[in-house]
């Protein structure tokens, strides 16, 4: 595919705040952006030159899309495998490609895959049933993480297996295919946000490093205190992911840092992601502008960091205060345009940045 010339309509699957950040860094760079979601009145599409609100399985819908745009991509990893095929039927570009996507939907052939590229992760098993359950917790040991295989985020659909006891019944208080793994007791979580382009050039943020409050990402700062060492490991664990996928946009990578200094991979995330929503304006070029340039086949910006940064999320009531935090001239406030609080719900997030003088 040829780069995209700024006029060109790019294509968003999904309408939250991922869609909207995106669609607002597509507008700097010329170009226009129709969402293609299911809901109503959502945050990306109040920024966006053209929505088409429809269910996801709704071909006519999708091939109205796929005419009208010069490339499509996402905001979120679930998107089904019919409507990726839809979409390619029809003759769009997807981006990532949807082999990408339904690897990360899957946290079993995710932890495979991560395996088979030579990424170490926590010991693993399938979960099909009570019995494969209580073989797995012979296997692995407690404490481990019983997750469904599919469709869990922000800690949802997670049960905590501290002996053999709290086994008892899990598999069916999951209520769904599973994977048991190995508990990681780390010293600290970090991610990297890296990208790919259409003729394979690769950038990649500076490490930064999480903190989860209920399974939910609430700080995030970068540059990570890791050594040199494991830099250069999430660096070298990103390469071989975006490469094995001939990967184009932006892709996130999730670690648990060891006390021994071994990295060991949770997940990744074909997207750009809430860990690297500091890039804003803590780096030259946004992960968002970042993914669009990637997905527009334009070359990728510099990645370079321009000072100290610390990251955080408004869940919920926090983003109540954004009177007070208006008023902070050491925060620079993001609100997503959600028309409604829940608890646990992100609805905004606030960069500090430290611009170092020397
Ligand atoms: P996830 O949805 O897999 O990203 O899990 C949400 C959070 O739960 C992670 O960010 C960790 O803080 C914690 N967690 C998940 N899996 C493990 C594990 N195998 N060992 C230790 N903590 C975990």
């Amino acid at each position: 595919m040829k780069p995209l010339p700024p006029g060109s309509m790019i294509g968003v699957l999904g309408g939250g705040q991922l869609g909207r950040m995106l669609s607002n860094a597509a507008s700097e760079l010329g170009f226009d952006v129709c969402i293609f979601t299911d809901e109503h009145d959502s945050p990306a599409a109040r920024v966006s030159a053209r929505t088409i609100v429809a269910p996801f399985d709704d071909r006519g819908a999708l091939e109205e899309f796929a005419r009208h745009v010069q490339v499509i991509t996402t905001e979120f990893e679930n998107v089904p495998a019919a409507t990726a095929k839809t979409l390619m039927d029809a003759g769009a570009h997807v981006r990532p490609h949807h082999h990408a996507l339904a690897v990360a939907q899957d946290r079993f052939d995710e932890k495979s895959f991560f395996t088979s590229t030579g990424i170490a992760t926590p010991a693993f098993a399938a979960i099909a049933s009570q019995d494969d359950l209580d073989a797995g917790i012979a296997k692995i040991g407690a404490p481990s993480i019983l997750k469904t295989r599919r469709f869990g985020y922000d800690g949802r659909g997670q049960i905590r297996i501290m002996s053999a006891a709290d086994a008892e019944g899990a598999f069916e208080r999951l209520g769904a295919p599973g994977i048991l793994e190995a508990f990681c007791p780390f010293e600290r979580e970090v991610s990297i946000i890296c990208a790919r382009s259409e003729v394979g050039e690769i950038a990649f943020y500076d490490l930064c490093e999480n903190t989860h409050k209920n399974g939910i990402l609430s700080r995030t700062i970068a540059p990570s205190q890791a050594n040199a060492a494991t830099n250069v490991a999430a660096r070298n664990a990103a390469k071989r992911v975006l490469e094995a996928f001939g990967y184009v946009g932006v892709l996130t990578i999730e670690f648990f840092l060891m006390p021994d200094g071994a990295l060991i991979a949770n997940e990744m995330a074909p997207r750009v992601h809430n860990s690297g929503h500091w890039t804003i304006e803590g780096a030259l070029t946004s992960q968002f502008e970042q993914h669009i340039r990637a997905v527009a086949g334009w070359p990728l910006g510099p990645t370079t960091r321009v000072g100290d940064i610390e990251m955080l999320n408004l869940i919920g009531a926090d983003a109540d205060r954004w009177a007070e935090l208006a008023t902070d001239p050491s925060a620079r406030l993001h609100l997503y345009g959600k028309r409604s609080t829940r608890d646990g719900r992100k609805m905004g997030h606030v960069t500090k940045l430290t611009v170092r003088e020397d």
